[in-house]
């Protein structure tokens, strides 16, 4: 049905589907007028009032308008029903496309200026697009894998979906190519990926099946030193002014320090590097840990294989979502397409219920003393999440104290239900946790006993911070940076590493946030701020540009001052966030607004400028 022509009941029974908040925001927005709905709760005269205010603007009669702060505001509030900091004014304009988006400013960059951007991931995807919105054409992606998609390329396990809402995992300027589920699946968030790649125009930039291997500073040149390999065992060099490092964060398989996995007689592999020859039916199937890939294995699998074994060193607290696992309805559909600023205002209620909107879950309360939470809102939180379990598996009492955790939520990184609990229930699924002993040819010995399978799945995670694993960087004065990255991870703002001259890393340490916000967002804001630094580069005409130490250590030391009294930080608790280590170093203890902003502008007294 085209557009014009979802008017009178089809829009009255469209309406009748829509969120009530969003669609609140809509009519204030497309109204004009910041007091259309003075009561949120009141549901009829929101349709009322919709189906008053859309129909010029659905049949093309009129055009959204810019709202202007007062408006925008009211309709921020609405979305999602609190009053929401003024400050997020120009993040929703932009985050969204509401607008209006102040352009970035061009970089007259001389034509022998080169841009090395390593990774094309989501990350190393946007580097790319903003470098050439930019007016810089100077510039190479390369990329290890056959084909740009980063994580969404390597992750193809049985039942692999973001647990990010879609409209809110995708980038701002393409936010929608009509995604088929709430929450997507694999294959469509890497034709996503390939799509944008298409429509940005730098396909042929773009060369695959080519692993950096050494970058090395020439101080004299001021130029970075490449080396590459190829599958084939080829290798090459290539220079760059300027090397922009987006390899992903959660990339390098973490094998677990158990004795004896090379003795294994059946098949194992990691969840990032998925068999797809072996079929599991009819086959006993160890699967190690518990994180997020397991969530999503465990379930997939445990219908095909004969027997599934999982084992779990510490239970996951898990949220639920109705939307989780769902395609979208015909309805939901209509209302992204056909009702204008449906999809933009949903995106950001959205992105508050996966971002600031969890601050209070996330605040440390240093008078709170119950063992388990950190706070009034996040014991409040823990008690339904406990309701929830006690839902999914409160008649097996034995299963349910072995799925419940004892630390708070969100010290590690919030899960989406995606049937675990269902699958933990079911007869040919065991839940194992004790510790494991060894790996034998035969299987899994644990401290208990021994189990006979045939194949041995690691959904253990990656080495989150080992950032340059398998790459040798050598700074300037021949410093061995990816020795000393290891060592003390540190960087100003996560990104501008000591003795590394024109070279970024994204993310670097403590430039991810653990609770909200998502890989698209964080990627989009270092992007602005590593393209703001080659503006400025341009501008002042110099070689290079260095982070000083003093800028370094100053940053450092107050994220890690804000890390050591987060809720991240439960002594005893691991995670990615910590990798090998005893203290947080993946992720920052900051806000979505206040991440956004840290990237915006570029303080130039925290660099050395040579010329
Ligand atoms: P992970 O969250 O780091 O989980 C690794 C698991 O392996 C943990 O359960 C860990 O136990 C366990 N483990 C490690 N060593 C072990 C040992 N020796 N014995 C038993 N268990 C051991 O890794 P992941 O599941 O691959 O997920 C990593 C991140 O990737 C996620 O947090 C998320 O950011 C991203 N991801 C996202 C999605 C999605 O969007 N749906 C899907 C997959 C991954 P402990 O808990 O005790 O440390």
């Amino acid at each position: 049905m085209p557009l014009s022509e979802v008017t009178g009941e089809d829009l009255s029974a469209l309406l009748s589907k829509a969120d009530r908040r969003t669609l609140a925001a809509v009519v204030t927005h497309l109204s004009g007028d910041p007091n259309a709905i003075p009561d949120l709760a009141d549901r009829d005269h929101i349709e009322r009032k919709a189906a008053e205010v859309l129909p010029p603007f659905i049949n093309g009669e009129r055009q959204p308008p810019v709202p202007d702060d007062e408006l925008l505001q009211a309709a921020m509030d609405l979305a999602v029903g609190a009053p929401v900091p003024a400050e997020y004014r120009t993040y929703v304009r932009e985050q969204t496309g509401i607008g209006p988006v102040e352009p970035l400013e061009p970089i007259d960059a001389p034509a022998d200026f080169k841009i090395l951007v390593v990774g094309a991931g989501a990350t190393g995807i946007v580097v790319a697009r903003r470098i050439q919105e930019r007016g810089i054409n100077n510039f190479t992606v390369i990329e290890a894998n056959p084909s740009p998609g980063g994580a969404w390329w390597t992750n193809t396990y049985p039942g692999c979906r973001v647990d990010t809402p879609s409209l809110l995992y995708s980038f701002s300027f393409h936010q929608d190519p009509g995604w088929p589920e709430h929450f997507s699946p694999q294959p469509a968030l890497l034709s996503y990926l390939r799509e944008v790649v298409q429509e940005s125009g730098f396909a042929d930039k773009i060369m695959v099946n080519t692993e950096v291997r050494t970058l090395t500073w020439d101080e004299d040149a001021a130029l970075w030193r490449v080396g590459f390999r190829h599958p084939d065992g080829t290798t090459g060099t290539t220079e760059a002014n300027v090397v922009i490092l987006a390899p992903g964060l959660l990339r390098v398989p973490k094998y677990p320090a158990i004795p004896g996995q090379d003795t294994f007689a059946g098949l194992s592999w990691h969840s990032a590097r998925w068999n797809h020859s072996v079929d599991l039916r009819g086959l006993r199937v160890a699967v190690i840990g518990t994180g997020a890939s397991a969530q999503q294995i465990v379930p997939a699998i445990a219908p095909i294989a004969e027997r599934v074994i999982v084992y779990q060193r510490s239970p996951q607290w898990l949220l639920t979502h109705e939307k989780y696992g769902r395609k979208l309805t015909g309805q939901e559909r209509e209302l992204y397409d056909r009702i204008p600023m449906y999809r933009e205002w949903n995106r950001f209620s959205e992105s508050w219920r996966f971002g600031d909107g969890t601050t209070p879950f996330v605040t440390v309360d240093p008078d709170w003393d119950k063992p388990g939470s950190i706070s009034k809102e996040n014991d409040r939180l823990r008690t339904q999440l406990l309701k929830y379990i006690e839902e999914q598996v409160g008649d097996l009492p034995d299963l349910m104290k072995l799925v419940t955790p004892d630390y708070p939520p969100f010290t590690k990184r919030m899960l989406i239900d995606n049937g675990w609990y269902r699958a933990l229930r079911r007869e040919n699924v065991r839940l194992n946790t004790s510790r494991i002993e060894e790996i034998t040819p035969t299987g899994v010995k644990t401290v208990d006993g021994a189990d006979v399978v045939d194949v041995i799945v690691y959904a253990t995670g990656f080495q989150a911070d080992h950032y340059l694993l398998p790459m040798q960087v050598t700074g300037a004065g021949g410093v061995d940076v990816t020795a000393r990255l290891d060592a003390d991870p540190k960087a100003y703002l996560g990104l501008a590493l000591e003795d590394c001259p024109n070279l970024f890393l994204t993310p670097g340490p403590t430039a991810y946030l653990g609770h909200a916000g998502n890989a698209m967002f964080f990627a989009e804001c270092h992007a602005r701020y590593i393209t703001e630094c080659l503006r400025l580069m341009v501008e002042k005409q110099v070689r290079w540009m260095a982070p000083r130490r003093e800028a370094i250590d100053t940053y450092t030391e107050s994220v890690r001052t804000a890390l050591a009294n987060s809720v991240w930080n439960q002594k005893g608790v691991d995670s990615w966030f910590k990798g090998d280590r005893q203290e947080i170093v993946t992720i920052a203890a900051n806000t979505v607004i206040g991440f956004w902003s840290q990237y915006r502008g570029v303080d130039e007294d925290a660099y050395v400028w040579g010329r």
